[in-house]
């Protein structure tokens, strides 16, 4: 399944898991009226190449835009779970990809024109899109990155490194003498442990998963509060900002507030007071309108093109095991 991305690939279950980005623009603006017949979105100077460039959306858009108006007026949780359905349990991490979210953001980090990106996800893939860490918080922690319990070291993997076992060991559901290295958290009730040793200091090496009743890592936290601080303005996608203390983001920031999720988020208020934008829908679409406005016609044509390079790189780097694993956030013991 395509678990847990940046706006268009949210899925159901966990509230966590629907949680998106949070970025930081740059002096951007914008007003849309969600809804509406017809859309307008106006993009302010200090974002755009071409300053107070705006786009209509009509067309096929409008539909596209009333249907996830629609989508909205059902407000509350819009999930496969709310609706009765079965969420599937199993994910493969190894095998989630960057969507056009994932990779319009990344490339808004590499032109300046974003500055932070802070995420609720913990697939890793704002970082495998590009995104270095010194401009990344991924304040719920990543299935691909461990950490030295002695010496703070961290290491980012091609390969999810939460111990797989675990859950079944600490449930007893597997035979034999548990590894040493497995231990409950007291937080959480889960092991952070994976087994690997620190190679500086030899030190244990733990998940930086950070799971309901676990407290989040300062050295994380606190460059997005910093960059939130200094923000001009703020994006926030796919996320209904309720989980904090990481939705504090969104409110330390004093620039204009753009939110794009499909229901009613506790946020909506600030957009307005904020003069910022609250669009109702998918992600992906949002930042295919954004990205064009932003960069214009030839650019972002040229851009869209280059991704199915960066697709071929993700293959190589990131091989598929076919190991299923159960909701790092969602475990069950
Ligand atoms: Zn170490
Ligand atoms: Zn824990």
């Amino acid at each position: 399944m395509a678990a847990a991305a940046a706006g268009g690939g949210t899925t159901g279950a966990a509230t966590l898991r629907a949680a998106g980005p949070v970025c930081r623009l740059r002096s951007c603006s914008a007003e849309i009226a969600p809804g509406a017949a017809r859309v307008d979105a106006s993009v302010a100077q200090g974002v755009s190449a071409a300053p107070d460039s705006a786009v209509a959306w009509e067309g096929g858009e409008q539909r596209l835009l009333r249907q996830a108006a629609a989508t909205a007026e059902k407000r509350g949780k819009w999930t496969l779970e709310a609706q009765g359905e079965a969420t599937p349990y199993t994910t493969e991490y190894e095998a989630l990809r960057p969507t056009y979210a994932h990779e319009a953001v990344a490339e808004l980090v590499s032109r300046g024109m974003l500055a932070y990106v802070v995420t609720q996800n913990a697939d890793g893939l704002h970082h495998l899109s590009g995104i270095p860490y010194s401009k990344l918080s991924d304040v719920h922690g990543s299935a691909f990155t461990e950490y030295c319990s002695k010496c703070g070291e961290r290491y980012v993997r091609e390969t999810y490194v939460p111990e797989d076992r675990a859950e079944d060991f600490l449930a007893g559901r597997l035979p034999g003498p548990m590894p040493p290295h497995i231990k409950r958290c007291p937080g959480c009730g889960s092991n952070h442990w994976t087994g690997r040793s620190c190679e500086k200091c030899g030190g244990a090496l733990r998940d930086t998963v950070v799971s309901f009743g676990d407290g989040l890592e300062e050295c994380v936290l606190s460059p997005a509060f910093e960059a939130a601080e200094a923000a001009d303005a703020c994006l926030s996608l796919g996320s209904t900002m309720s989980i904090g203390p990481s939705n504090q983001v969104v409110i330390i920031q004093k620039g204009p507030l753009i939110v794009c999720v499909r229901q009613d988020t506790e946020m909506d208020r600030l957009c307005k007071r904020t003069g910022g934008v609250r669009a109702y829908g998918d992600c992906d679409a949002f930042m295919r309108r954004l990205m064009r406005a932003l960069l214009g016609d030839a650019d972002c044509d040229a851009w869209e093109d280059s991704l199915s390079r960066k697709a071929e790189i993700y293959d190589s780097k990131r091989p598929t095991s076919g190991k299923k694993r159960g909701d790092i956030f969602v475990k069950k013991f």
